[in-house]
């Protein structure tokens, strides 16, 4: 294989972001123009995130073939110009389930199946398989050093270092160094621990990355290089920054990547980081700030709107103002009749989400923004609530409901599709990945967009009942997309609004600080007019 491997290991405590730190890599990489690609292995039994909840594991990432990935694929696309797929996440459940059905099949022919040959065999190849075709390949094992769960993987990857030349495969550890008030020091233990532990199983990091809220002293780096083993240029600070996009600067000027491309014998062109540089610039001297509350139920835990909270973050850079994200309980909201909350808000957006918790407040939230003409966003249970707030406040349909929450609605306005009626298992069966929609032309979403023919990620069950819509047409709620194939609603706005739009699809999935999303960026624009309006 040609392909030069990069393996990134976590140690001391979780959190340290990993998954920011491979992304970062690999857009020095890419903009030393190398072709590179990333991958995550996560060590736990589901087989992939998507039933879990967002609470549990942060937000359900979804690529352009259907797959619900982990979030650190988010990643990976936002900092790279990589296009991840399943191939891109693999999971301990993965790997067991296909051992386990090769062993029914008989295919390993009378053998005694182990962990060591046979599953870190079939890490090997999943790693090997997605490797290819690349130039270099980051492969970025979840969970910290010392874990039980991660040891096969770990494993995998101590052969796969072994059997390959030394310039072939290298090992990044990425650790902590504390600062511990009392003493006043920045405290090197625990990366010595969590090296040996490495070492135990059989693996040198050669690069170490160590994150660390102020400046590593030489000292501290000579130390740090003599009890691990590590060459003392090897020993990288990964300082705490204030804008994540700041990373791939502040590595190149660490000099990480060109001590990568020493280790592994690539040669390669200067980086040219301008873009980044420009883009951390903005973020941190914006000209104005404008608030955007995003009304959901997933709101205790930060990551699990990652994509929504960046694709914001990106439209804010592109328009030199920093966006101010409150994050509404939706259940709260309703419960306190907290119109204030909303009042503060230049603009509402209304995100993904499932069950029936918190939706009665969303309803509300939405008759607030149509009434008051303050910019609405809807996304995929966005679009559904804003039908069902529409059949119910303006077609006088009390009883209009999604049968995700009424089975027995009489107004079913928000349907399961006929497909997805017998379905029983809940892993990976919603509508996943990228599908194509149409555009009216002459819509507000078109003009947005630019063009009548886009495609977008979608993850959800339900649908728009097209048996309403001449209803809700008729009272002036305009259909302005559809998926052509199978006839569903994929877009609807609001033409006597200054700014109502809402999708089934997931655009934020696909924004970038590189690209912003172009419904974010005239979202958070027309939140910005918003604003100044207000404040005339
Ligand atoms: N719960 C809704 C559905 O399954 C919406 C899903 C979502 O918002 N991602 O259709």
């Amino acid at each position: 294989m040609k392909t030069k491997l990069i393996f990134i290991t976590g140690g001391v405590v979780s959190s340290l972001g990993k998954g920011i730190a491979a992304a970062s890599i690999g857009a020095i990489l890419e903009s030393r123009g190398l072709k590179a690609t990333i991958v995550k292995l996560d060590p736990y039994i589901n087989v992939d995130p998507g039933t879990m909840s967002p609470l549990q594991h942060g937000e359900v990432f979804v690529t352009e073939d259907g797959y619900e990935a982990d979030l650190d694929l988010g990643h990976y696309e936002r900092y790279t110009n990589i296009v991840t797929s399943r191939r891109n996440n693999f999971t301990t459940g993965q790997i067991y389930n296909s051992v386990i059905t090769k062993e029914r099949r008989g295919e390993y022919l009378g053998k005694t199946v182990q962990v060591i040959p046979h599953i870190t065999d079939e890490i090997k190849k999943s790693i090997y398989e997605a490797a290819e075709g690349s130039d270099v390949a980051l492969i970025e094992i979840g969970g910290t050093v010392g874990d039980i769960e991660s040891l096969p993987f770990m494993e995998a990857i101590r052969q796969v270092g072994h059997e390959l030349k030394r310039n072939q495969a290298i090992f990044i550890h990425l650790t902590l160094i504390p600062y511990i008030e009392a003493a006043e020091e920045l405290k090197t233990k625990p990366t010595q621990h969590s090296v040996t532990k490495l070492r135990e199983i059989g693996i040198q990091p050669d690069i170490l990355l160590c994150r660390t809220d102020r400046d590593l002293t030489d000292d501290i780096r000579k130390k740090i290089a003599l009890f691990t083993n590590v060459t003392y240029d090897a020993v990288i600070q990964a300082i705490d920054v204030e804008c994540v996009y700041e990373v791939p600067l502040r590595f190149h000027d660490e000099g990480l990547d060109d001590k990568i491309v020493e280790l592994l014998q690539l040669w390669t062109k200067r980086p040219n980081l301008q873009i980044w540089a420009d883009i951390v610039h903005s973020y941190k001297t914006p000209k104005d700030m404008v608030t955007i509350g995003v009304v959901g139920k997933y709101v205790d835990l930060r990551d699990s709107y990652k994509s929504l909270h960046e694709a914001l973050t990106h439209a804010g850079t592109a328009l030199n103002l920093k966006v101010n994200i409150e994050y509404i309980d939706s259940e709260a909201v309703i419960e306190k009749n907290d119109v204030k909350t909303w009042e503060s808000c230049d603009g509402i957006l209304i995100p993904g989400g499932f069950g029936e918790r918190g939706v009665a407040g969303k309803i509300e939230t939405i008759q607030f923004a149509r009434e008051n003409n303050v910019p609405y966003f809807g996304i995929c249970l966005g679009l559904q609530v804003a039908i069902i707030e529409y059949a119910r406040n303006v077609l006088g349909l009390e009883d209009a409901n999604t049968v995700e929450i009424d089975q027995h609605a009489k107004d079913n306005v928000i349907d399961i599709m006929a497909e997805q009626k017998n379905v029983t298992d809940m892993g990976a069966t919603m509508r996943l990945g990228a599908y194509p929609a149409k555009l009216e032309a002459g819509s507000k979403i078109a003009e947005i967009y630019g063009t009548t023919e886009i495609s977008e990620r979608h993850r959800h069950r339900y649908e728009v009942n097209n048996k309403y819509l001449p209803m809700l047409q008729e009272k002036g709620l305009v259909i302005s997309g559809k998926n052509p194939e199978l006839d569903l609603v994929e877009t609807i706005e609001l033409n006597d609004h200054p700014w109502f739009v809402a999708v089934q699809y997931h655009p934020e999935f696909k924004s970038k600080p590189t690209y912003p999303h172009p419904l974010f960026f005239r979202f958070v624009e027309a939140s910005y007019q918003n604003k100044q309006q207000r404040n005339n």
